[in-house]
């Protein structure tokens, strides 16, 4: 499993073996639980118990605003800011030739297909600011622009709190260049 290795996957399986029974079983129930009931929801893509998932079943989100993300965490920590108060749609990863991870891979023949039946008035492209996640954003930039909508791109740079001499060139870079007015 991500970011559990063999020794860590080892202790965990001791202690549930060892000390824990209990919770052992309550860990099976509750994964069995999950394959049987969690589907992905209709519209986002999400994991969802039903057809579709809150977000999008919420009257009081704004369906013409689209934020695009890699993986259902992201919805998660976005969801966190409490900022953000229109649509998902999760692409469970990012474009990656190299890995033989196609547009179809990630759900973006889907994604068009909703983007030309929609009337969205704004798509905010969250993928993450790596390589790979980049790629992705110009794609469905791309794949968007026939369609006239705002496209947007989540801002980069400094965290909160940061100091500027112990950013990276690029970060700082991006931060410049994405620079907005004060006044
Ligand atoms: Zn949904």
């Amino acid at each position: 499993l991500p970011g559990v290795g063999p020794k860590s996957a080892q202790r965990l399986a001791f202690y549930l073996l060892q000390r824990d029974r209990e919770g052992g079983k309550q860990l099976i129930n509750v994964l069995q639980q999950a394959y049987e009931h969690i589907r992905h929801c209709d519209l986002c893509r999400n994991f969802t118990e039903n057809t579709l998932c809150t977000i999008c079943a919420s009257p009081k989100r704004d369906p013409s605003i689209l934020c695009v993300v890699e993986n259902p965490t992201d919805v998660i920590a976005i969801e966190q800011t409490a900022h953000f108060h229109g649509h998902y749609y999760v692409l469970f990863g990012h474009l990656s030739p190299l890995d033989g991870i196609g547009p179809a891979d990630i759900g973006l023949d889907i994604l068009e297909a909703r983007i030309a039946k929609q009337q969205y008035s704004e798509i905010i492209l969250a993928t993450n600011p790596t390589v790979q996640g980049d790629t992705t954003a110009h794609f469905i930039a791309e794949m968007a622009k026939p369609f006239q909508i705002k496209i947007t791109r989540i801002a980069r740079g400094i965290p909160m709190g940061g100091e500027l001499e112990y950013v990276d060139g690029s970060t700082l870079a991006r931060a410049l260049s994405g620079r907005t007015e004060l006044v």
